[in-house]
């Protein structure tokens, strides 16, 4: 089976040396097999977040490392299979409408999972049409009935077994918005052929939900690669809010990106950056 990666950046924000770990991680796995393909895929489902004009920055910043790619269409192209895959899914009986705002989540939850405060579940059962805009959640334990015991492999962690009860009932529509990251990113990755699906290690939990997802809708199974992720002098995961420096920053300085690149493979940071312990 030829290998297909993919690097699939939000343009919510520019490019840091984490995203630029990331694409140079999923162009090399693929560029090592014979025939391997490498995707560029556009996430620009975030509303108002997405600043469409970032993608062309995103496109010179990985030409600036000396990547080559395929660019796959834009999320935004792809609305209605994301609308069809919940239309189905609610005919399963599986998505329930949910009102709730973050602060009530925070204040209603029992416990922290892997993404934060983990939702409690508040509108499973509630009957009649709640207010306002709604986002749809996935009935977790409900979909787990249906789709049995599952097992997804990590390319460095292993094999492991499904456990999205841990994140809670996610939301697959968001309020206004045509669809989550979850069931966006799950339907694309199969459109798209993926077979190793190449992103950081903040993004491993999201895993186990996806697996469902490929189960509930009948989606082709791919292998994952979670790899670690780059910190900041305080040991937190780079982020440009918290002052990390843009690709594009370094790009527009005029400095080699391509030496950055080699430098970035062997394992040499940029100064105050390191890479998270395995
Ligand atoms: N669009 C996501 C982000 O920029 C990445 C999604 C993924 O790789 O699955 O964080």
């Amino acid at each position: 089976m030829t290998i297909v990666t993919r690097f699939a950046p939000s343009p919510n924000g520019q490019l840091h040396w984490g995203h630029a770990l990331s694409a140079i991680t999923a162009h090399d796995l693929a560029r090592a097999e014979l025939g391997g393909r490498f995707l560029l895929r556009i996430e620009d489902i975030d509303g108002p977040r997405s600043r469409p004009e970032l993608a062309d920055e995103f496109r010179e910043d990985l030409a600036w490392l000396g990547l080559e790619w395929e660019e796959v269409p834009t999320q935004g192209t792809r609305i209605a299979s994301y609308a069809a895959a919940a239309e189905r899914l609610r005919g399963m009986g599986l998505l329930y409408p949910c009102a709730c705002t973050r602060a009530e989540i925070a204040a209603a939850a029992e416990r922290i999972g892997p993404e934060g405060p983990v939702y409690p579940g508040t509108c499973r059962h509630r009957t009649g049409e709640p207010e306002g805009p709604v986002a749809w959640r996935l009935d977790v334990a409900r979909a787990l009935e249906r789709a049995g015991p599952l097992a997804w492999t990590d390319a460095i962690a292993g094999e492991q077994r499904a456990d999205p009860l841990a994140a809670g009932d996610p939301v697959l529509v968001r309020k206004g918005l045509p669809a989550s990251y979850h069931l966006a990113a799950t339907l694309d990755d199969a459109a798209d052929g993926v077979t190793l699906v190449t992103r950081g290690m903040d993004l491993f939990a999201a895993s186990h939900t996806h697996r469902l997802l490929q189960a509930l809708l009948d989606l082709p199974v791919p292998r994952w690669h979670h790899h670690r992720l780059l910190l900041d002098a305080e040991g937190k995961k780079l982020a440009k809010r918290r002052g990390s420096k843009a690709l594009s920053d370094h790009r527009r300085a005029g400095e080699d990106g391509r030496a950055w690149a080699q430098r970035l493979r062997a394992g040499r940071w940029p100064a105050g950056i390191s890479l998270q312990n395995a």
